[in-house]
């Protein structure tokens, strides 16, 4: 089942659990990361709470030259995705010398268990509510709905096929806008080890 994840106001930049923007939640000792390309730090995306609450999914990619970076790609060290266990987490500073946040802290209402089927969830729920699609901004769980061929990355650790964990989208608004090149974000994650991978298609 998906569970899509809807706009739910502002937040501050240091919430807990689901959101987009502001300053990511780390465990002692972590390290901001920078990209593999330019250099530069990367720009925090969001964080989403998965398995019940035990685990953060914590999501970055390059905003220093967009499109020049390798931003899409799995593994190529212009994005990067964490999971951490949900405990003894902090906020990280951001470094200076880049692109380190979005342009608004938005917290995210998880919308009961819908359709399987991503985008279906995504027309149902606009229909029901009223609301405009750009409101979702992703979906925790369900199949990848890929707008490309399958990219289904593997962990660093088992080598295995990573199990899919989420969709990111670009947001409602300029403000607080994801740049995925008008795509959508895919997020795995290992079963077994604390891995997780970001990519995008459009
Ligand atoms: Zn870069
Ligand atoms: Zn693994």
């Amino acid at each position: 089942m998906t569970n899509l994840l809807t706009h739910d106001g502002d937040a501050p930049e240091d919430a807990p659990g689901n959101r987009t923007g502001g300053l990511p939640l780390a465990p002692a000792g972590f390290t901001w990361p920078t990209c593999a390309e330019c250099d530069r730090p990367l720009q925090f995306l969001a964080q989403l709470l998965l398995d019940d609450d035990r685990r953060l999914l914590a999501i970055f990619q390059c905003a220093n030259d967009p499109g020049l970076c390798d931003e899409w790609d799995a593994n190529a060290g212009g994005n990067r995705a964490y999971l951490f266990d949900n405990q003894d987490l902090r906020p990280v500073p951001a470094p200076g010398g880049g692109e380190t946040g979005l342009g608004a802290v938005s917290a995210i209402r998880t919308e009961p268990p819908a359709e399987d089927d991503y985008d279906e969830a995504i027309a149902a729920w606009a229909a029901r509510t009223g609301r405009s699609r750009r409101e979702v901004l992703g979906g925790i769980g369900g199949e990848p709905s890929w707008l490309q061929f399958d990219q289904t990355p593997s962990c660093v650790d088992c080598a295995r096929p990573m199990r899919f964990a989420a969709h990111l989208e670009e947001g409602r608004d300029s403000q607080t806008a994801i740049n995925l090149g008008g795509g959508v974000g895919y997020a795995f994650r290992c079963g077994q080890h604390l891995r997780a991978k970001f990519l995008w298609q459009r």
